[in-house]
């Protein structure tokens, strides 16, 4: 059979395509990508001229069904998707699963990660995290979960939409504590790339006053709960926080 490649894109600087990548994406016999429509620009400009076809969340099974025969009909296939690795935050999962369940082989080609570059440069503690992904949208479930972790000691990482990021900040001051440390990671690699560290309260109000820091694409870190007094105080504003939602 043939091998899946599983091939991380960049994140925002198109060269952030390594040159193992590249060869990758050249040599396969297709390209298994989340939106062809994304992709064609990055590998023209590459000069992969490699056939693609699509693979999300709405024609996944069907998808995973046709790429896997190929797989085992001997052809290769990379795996990529809009932006970074791919099945962080991104399909890819059950292509990968269902590769390895045929006994084929999987092999990954490293590259960028929002997660990781974001982690790399807040000046956090990195010896020990936990990726979150996205939060749920809705107020009171992102809430819920938010107040889940508040007693989690390692560094917390987040991905969420620029329409969110105010709103999210404020629920992670409420739930973890206005003195808590928390990065911003915003536009990673590109033209606007900032990357702004303060405690929770000060994000926050930043953040809600400034519409040119609620644009583009970015991550969230939020350091592990701390000293005692930082715990105290987190787990008053929780109570708080939910005295408040029960008040009329
Ligand atoms: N697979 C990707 C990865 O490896 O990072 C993540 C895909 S997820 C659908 C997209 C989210 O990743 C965005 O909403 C944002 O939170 C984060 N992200 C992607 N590119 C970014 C960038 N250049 N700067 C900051 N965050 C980014």
């Amino acid at each position: 059979p043939g091998c899946l490649w599983v091939v991380a894109t960049p994140i925002g600087n198109r060269d952030d395509l390594s040159a193992r990548a590249v060869e990758t994406l050249r040599g396969v016999a297709v390209i298994a990508a989340e939106d062809t429509r994304h992709s064609r620009p990055l590998l023209l400009h590459h000069n992969i001229a490699t056939p693609l076809l699509a693979l999300h969340e709405h024609n996944e099974r069907e998808a995973v069904d046709a790429i896997v025969r190929r797989l085992l009909g001997g052809e290769s296939v990379a795996l990529i998707s809009d932006a970074g690795t791919p099945l962080v935050s991104d399909p890819g999962f059950r292509l990968v699963r269902a590769a390895r369940a045929a006994g084929i082989r999987c092999i990954p080609v490293p590259g960028a990660c929002a997660a990781i570059a974001a982690l790399s440069v807040a000046g956090l503690p990195s010896d020990r995290f936990v990726f979150e992904g996205f939060l749920p949208p809705k107020a009171a479930a992102r809430q819920a979960r938010l107040r889940e972790l508040a007693g989690e000691a390692r560094t917390l990482i987040f991905y969420e939409s620029s329409h969110r990021v105010a709103e999210s900040l404020a629920d992670m001051r409420d739930a973890f504590g206005a003195p808590r440390e928390a990065v911003l990671a915003r536009e990673l690699t590109k033209l606007f790339e900032t990357v702004l560290g303060e405690p929770l309260g000060e994000l926050a109000a930043r953040v809600a006053a400034d519409p040119d820091q609620q644009r583009g694409e970015c991550v969230i870190l939020v350091a592990g709960r701390g000293e005692e007094a930082d715990a105290r105080l987190a787990e008053g504003q929780r109570v708080f926080a939910i005295l408040r939602e029960e008040l009329p």
